[in-house]
């Protein structure tokens, strides 16, 4: 019998059941995917210039790892959230930075997710009205998800070094 409510087992979102399979991207549900599908309808309208849609890229994923996702996925979303919080670089510059590591190494270790994931999701991001506020919200969710892997915050920082020396 399905259960009515399901659990995604990256953010811990619990919505209404509507039957949809996991991603294979990220350990997501397929529920929890939908809102984020949603988001980048949102973000990819937003400028080019700033490029948000990385911020909310690197949030999911880093929030969504484990499971049969690639060791690389949660590497980058976790250097990217480092390099935004701690650098305060943009989507753009994050995008780039991406670009930088991926020439320069190609084999990444598999990152232990944290115990229990950032109290902020996906979904509360789509809460916020649309504009500012909502490009705000994915800054605010970007700092949680990144302060919920404070585990991994030295390797992440060790990793990030050639894009931030240059
Ligand atoms: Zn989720």
């Amino acid at each position: 019998m399905k259960s009515s409510i399901v659990k995604c087992p990256g953010c811990g979102l619990m919505l209404p059941n509507q039957s949809y399979a996991e991603p294979p991207r990220f350990h997501a549900s397929g529920e929890c995917m939908e809102l984020y599908n949603e988001l980048s309808l949102y973000t990819a309208s937003r400028g080019h210039e700033q490029f948000i849609h990385q911020l909310a890229l690197d949030a999911y994923g880093a929030q969504h790892s484990g499971g049969g996702t690639r060791p690389i996925t949660t590497a980058f979303s976790l250097i990217g959230l480092y390099l935004v919080v701690e650098h305060g670089f943009t989507g753009r510059q994050v995008q780039l930075a991406h670009m930088e590591l991926g020439r320069r190494k190609s084999d990444w270790p598999e990152l232990t997710p944290p115990l229990s994931p950032a109290a902020m999701t996906v979904q509360d991001v789509l809460q916020a009205e649309a504009g500012p506020k909502r490009d705000a919200a994915i800054q605010d969710w970007v700092r949680s998800v990144w302060a919920s892997w404070a585990h991994v915050r030295d390797w992440v920082k060790e990793a990030a070094r050639p894009v931030v020396q240059a």
